[in-house]
């Protein structure tokens, strides 16, 4: 780390000569008349003044581990996974045929539907560790959009398989998986993502009967 000693501009200009560098919880911090004035990041490990890292009141020092440049990067890294989800939905949607319009903030969005601290799934509630996106109506009949689309495990994505989920709610091995207080708050966020109630999105999936029946189960 040895920008932290005499700090570097791009340019070659010095920045600042430091009195010492000590370690503390494992990272090194650059002093200056009795005070941490520089931080090594403990990503790319580079040693930069504490206003290259963001703020962070919880953590002691009061700024994040990685530098600000770092921070971008990872940024862009979750950015590009959320990419990738949507343009693979609007691959098989369009391998259907079907509407293909799912942009990346669409699927942020639906992400940030089941999280609560965390990712969780939309129907059993458990956190996950590998979210997936699963179809309300099955990719061949309404495609990959928006409102076609769900963040669940890989469990009931594998369960649901290529049945409409509500339909699949119904039946009792999806009882045997489901949180029921989960899907009913799922029902709900689904139907206000569309303005609609809760009735009125049922009825794009079930039956009468059906949701009759779905709502003695999940009400
Ligand atoms: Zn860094």
């Amino acid at each position: 780390m040895k920008e932290l000693k005499v700090l570097t501009m791009k340019n070659g200009t010095k920045l600042i000569e430091l009195d010492s560098i000590e370690t503390k919880y494992g990272r090194k911090r650059g002093i200056l008349f009795n005070d941490v004035v520089a931080l090594e990041c403990t990503t790319c490990k580079g040693g930069f003044l504490l206003g290259s890292f963001h703020k962070q009141k919880q953590l002691k020092i009061g700024v994040k581990n990685a530098c600000k440049t770092c921070r971008v990067e990872e940024n862009k890294k979750s950015n590009s996974s959320l990419m990738k989800k949507a343009s693979h939905q609007n691959w098989r949607a369009k391998q259907a045929g079907r509407v293909a319009d799912l942009t990346t903030q669409d699927v942020e969005r639906l992400y940030e539907l089941a999280t609560k601290k965390v990712v969780c799934c939309s129907i059993t509630g458990k956190p996950l560790q590998r979210p997936v996106l699963g179809h309300l109506k099955p990719v061949e009949e309404a495609g990959s959009t928006l409102t076609n689309l769900i963040v669940i495990s890989q469990k009931v994505n594998k369960l649901q398989a290529s049945k409409d989920i509500f339909q699949w709610l119904l039946t009792e091995k999806a009882q045997e998986v489901v949180d029921i207080e989960t899907v009913r708050e799922t029902v709900e966020k689904l139907a206000d993502l569309r303005e609609v109630t809760p009735e009125e999105l049922l009825k794009e999936h079930l039956s009468k009967k059906q949701i009759k029946e779905f709502m003695k189960i999940y009400n």
